[in-house]
């Protein structure tokens, strides 16, 4: 009986298994025929042909724009902008400490809406320097160079022609109540002003435009204080697609190390 019993259970137990192996045996077949290499060649020519993105430089009188918007203007290591460039719609664009005030009219404005707003929260934003000319980004290039090396230079100042200030679309900020912290990333990342734009200037249309992390892609090291107008849509844009997105990764566009 006790014997009976064994082989009972290992009759049951082979038919189980045998089932499962048939089972199996049915689901690969199942694979196997619907999935012939005709059909999975196209499969793989569909997913290749469906766009990665929407976005493409374009060269317009000799400076680059993301899908030729205007405030998409590209100036990176990799992108120089066009010889001499000079934005035609400068106007002041507030205080600030140095004589290099000016921004393109609309990223002023929006600076304004900004600044106001930030005051009604009790911040007061202030900055030191605005749009840069080439041949005055090329004084500020070469004394860097000549108090370090081209190589330190490179990692936090632009040459002439590749500056994202030459755009005037950008703005350095400092902070009122801690002035130890002027170029000091981490420091002024944690003051109040650095906080409330980190957390409100895509509103407004400005973006962190040297992300920290993103050193390679945008060829710079983190800055905590430069912001980059790039228009609200634009801000909005990089702001949902995640933390510390850079303009690069959003827009898909190279930044990196010079070509020469
Ligand atoms: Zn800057």
């Amino acid at each position: 009986m006790k014997f009976g019993k064994t082989e009972k259970i290992l009759a049951i137990a082979c038919i189980i298994v045998s089932l499962m192996i048939g089972c199996g045996y049915v689901i690969d077949n199942n694979k196997s025929t619907t999935t012939s290499p005709e059909t999975s060649n196209n499969a793989s020519s569909t997913i290749e042909e469906t766009p990665t993105n929407t976005y493409e430089l374009q060269l317009i009188d000799g400076n680059y724009y993301v899908n030729g918007d205007e405030y998409l203007i590209v100036a990176n290591k990799s992108h120089k902008l066009a010889d001499g460039y000079e934005p035609s719609d400068l106007v002041e664009a507030g205080e600030c400490s140095t004589g290099a005030c000016y921004m393109r009219k609309e990223a002023a404005s929006a600076y304004q809406s900004m600044k106001e707003d930030a005051l009604n929260e009790g911040i007061t934003l202030y900055f030191t320097s605005a749009y840069r000319s080439e041949s005055y980004q090329n004084t500020l290039y070469n004394n860097y160079v000549a108090n370090s090396s081209i190589e330190a230079a490179d990692t936090f100042s632009s040459r002439p022609g590749y500056s994202d200030h030459q755009t005037g679309l950008a703005l350095d900020f400092i902070s009122l109540t801690d002035r130890n912290s002027d170029f000091d990333e981490e420091k002024f990342f944690h003051t109040v002003e650095g906080q409330w734009l980190y957390n409100n200037a895509y509103k407004y249309g400005f973006i962190l435009r040297y992300p920290e992390g993103k050193e390679k892609i945008t060829g710079y090291q983190y800055e905590s204080w430069h912001y980059r107008y790039v228009g609200i849509d634009n801000a909005l844009l990089v702001h949902n697609a995640g933390s510390n997105m850079s303009l690069e990764e959003v827009f898909n566009f190279s930044g990196g190390d010079y070509v020469e």
